[in-house]
């Protein structure tokens, strides 16, 4: 569903993507995993075609992201900084694509209902963002990807404001929206469990370099150079 080819990205005269080169398939759990500066969101952003690719091509079902209007890509993304508006509600925040998509408002307050039951948002439903924590946002940025019904989901960060035990939750929550959906999903994190545990395919990336692309089990039993093998507290 999802072809990124020979990707190559600069800011100005720094190129911060060197050539990568993923595919995902269908029903896919993809993590892009490396540490802080590597390009993770940068990536996302231009699989999001937010972000314009200085070379090589994104296709999602074999067309270019670039040539499809926005309101086309049939994409949800769950910004690293949420994005969230901060005029409205939470709850006309996460109803907002269901809106304009001129849902019924009987559907949009069913929806509403059991996406801040998952999120543990109820009591938070009728408070403008700015009134909220950031775990608290970052959970209404979540509702709002869970409302849509796309074919690709991208997530950038999105339980790296969490505590402990809210993060637990909410992995499996990611983890049982993946498998009632039929949708492919990009998940970015610097965390090796967060990884583990969700991926079906890990894209550990360093330097704006693609270092090794596996399962889990293939990644954790045999990472490919020195820097998995350290990233993933693997011996090398
Ligand atoms: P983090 O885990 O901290 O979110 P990341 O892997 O998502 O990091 P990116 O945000 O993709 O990293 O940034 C990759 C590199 O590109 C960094 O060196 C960053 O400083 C640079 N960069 C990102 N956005 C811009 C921009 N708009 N202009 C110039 N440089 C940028
Ligand atoms: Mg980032």
């Amino acid at each position: 569903i999802l072809e990124i080819d020979r990707l190559r990205k600069s800011y100005g005269d720094v190129e911060v993507l060197h050539d990568v080169s993923v595919s995902i398939d269908p029903g896919d759990f993809l993590v892009l995993l490396g540490p802080s500066g590597c390009g993770k969101s940068t990536l996302l952003n231009c699989i999001a075609g937010l972000e314009a690719v200085t070379d090589g091509e994104i296709r999602i079902d074999g067309a270019c992201v670039n040539a499809v209007a926005p309101k086309d890509r049939d994409i949800a993304m769950v910004f690293q900084s949420y994005a969230l508006y901060p005029n409205m509600t939470v709850g006309e925040n996460v109803t907002f694509g269901m809106k304009v998509r001129g849902e019924s408002k009987a559907a949009q307050a069913e929806k509403l209902a059991e996406v801040a039951r998952i999120l543990q948002i109820e009591p938070l439903v009728d408070r403008k963002p700015a009134a909220l924590s950031g775990g608290q946002r970052q959970r209404v940025a979540i509702g709002r990807a869970l409302v849509r019904d796309p074919k690709l989901f991208l997530f950038d960060e999105p339980l790296s404001n969490l505590d402990a035990r809210l993060r637990g939750e909410m992995r499996a929550e990611i983890r049982a929206l993946h498998e009632r959906v039929s949708a492919s999903i990009v998940y970015v994190t610097h965390d090796q469990i967060e990884a583990m545990t969700l991926a079906t395919k890990i894209v550990v990336l360093n330097g704006g370099l693609v270092q090794q692309v596996g399962t889990p089990d293939e990644i954790y039993r045999n990472p490919a150079n020195t820097f998995v093998a350290g990233f993933m507290g693997a011996p090398p």
